[in-house]
């Protein structure tokens, strides 16, 4: 069963957000702007991996896309997440082309394309991260020890992969490509037979994962050494991306293009929500979006389908749903 559909990843979202409030001067713009150009094309092979995904018995396997989990400052983000009673499977996708090496020896991982060579983390360091954190977070709240595991999956059908060094025999069971993926899964269940978690205990751990997922800002602001009150303010203009729109005649009206909207502020308040926080206050509004009025701010909040909290001056707007 799908339990979190696949959306557009939040790290993407985020990315996107920054480079719309950061000047095109700004020094991290491009190293930014490439790592959103990452993520995209991993986005891709994710997806790629969704025939896959739908062949899987649906009443065993709870299936969450893009789990974005908080750790401290970092940050534990699950491409896809498998919940069954007897084991649960981490799935870390790489869609990477060329020829990609995992030197267990020196736990590097390199991937070789044309004349050129480069080296990127390494893969299986961060699954074990994400494996312990898992495990952490099931004795934390009291789940019974269900065996946590694994897959680096290279989603790229044309690229081609080795496994060197003397523990290439520990990481080989770990690593496949996207059309080997369930009978890798097939394997585990042969390993894993003894169902370890009860219905009941899947829907609270199903429940707990959902709560848990929140946008990494903090994390990727301060990756990039990005401050938050550097990031620009206003409603951007949907036409010629503008900003800040001024409010005439009940509009946005954009000095640049003339083109007026009347819904340009739901794109600030997207950018809010992943950017600022994931609640706001009408005075927060009016600051964001650069209006005087606290009657048309409490209109256009109003009017922008948000659940709420609070009355009168206290009250809080959130999105319904992230990413919203
Ligand atoms: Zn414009």
């Amino acid at each position: 069963m799908l339990v979190k559909e696949r959306t557009i990843p939040l790290k993407i979202l985020i990315l996107s957000a920054i480079l719309r409030r950061i000047p095109l001067s700004h020094a991290r713009y491009q190293q930014i702007s490439d790592e959103l150009g990452r993520r995209q094309a991993g986005y891709e092979g994710e997806q790629s991996l969704d025939f896959y995904y739908r062949e899987l018995p649906k009443l065993k396997y709870l299936i969450f896309h893009d789990l974005n989990l908080p750790d401290g400052d970092y940050n534990c983000q699950i491409d896809t997440l498998l919940l069954t009673p007897e084991f649960i499977l981490i799935i870390d996708v790489k869609n990477m082309a060329g020829k990609l090496i995992f030197d267990t020896e020196n736990e590097q991982f390199i991937q070789i394309k044309g004349e050129e060579e480069k080296g990127y983390s390494y893969p299986i360091t961060q699954a074990e991260r994400h494996q312990e954190y898992i495990k952490k977070l099931l004795a934390a709240n009291h789940f019974p020890p269900v065996p946590v595991v694994y897959l680096v999956v290279i989603s790229n059908s044309y690229a081609s992969y080795v496994i060197t060094g003397k523990n290439a025999y520990k990481v080989k069971p770990k690593v496949c490509k996207g059309d080997v993926m369930l009978k890798r899964i097939q394997d585990l269940e042969g390993i894993y037979t003894t169902p370890i978690l009860t219905a009941k205990d899947l829907r609270k751990l199903s429940r707990l994962l959902l709560k848990m997922n929140t946008p990494p800002t903090g994390y990727l602001l301060q990756k990039f050494g990005i401050q938050r009150l550097e990031l620009l303010t206003g409603v951007q203009c949907p036409y010629c991306k503008y900003l800040p729109m001024i409010r005439k005649k009940q509009k946005w009206f954009c000095a640049k293009c003339q083109h007026y909207s009347i819904d340009a502020h739901i794109g600030a308040l997207k950018d809010y929500f992943l950017l600022i926080d994931m609640k706001i206050t009408n005075r927060e509004f009016r600051e964001f979006m650069h209006i005087k009025s606290i009657d048309t701010a409490k209109r256009l909040l109003q009017a922008s389908n948000l659940k709420f909290s609070g009355a009168n001056k206290n009250r809080t707007y959130f999105p319904k749903t992230i990413p919203w």
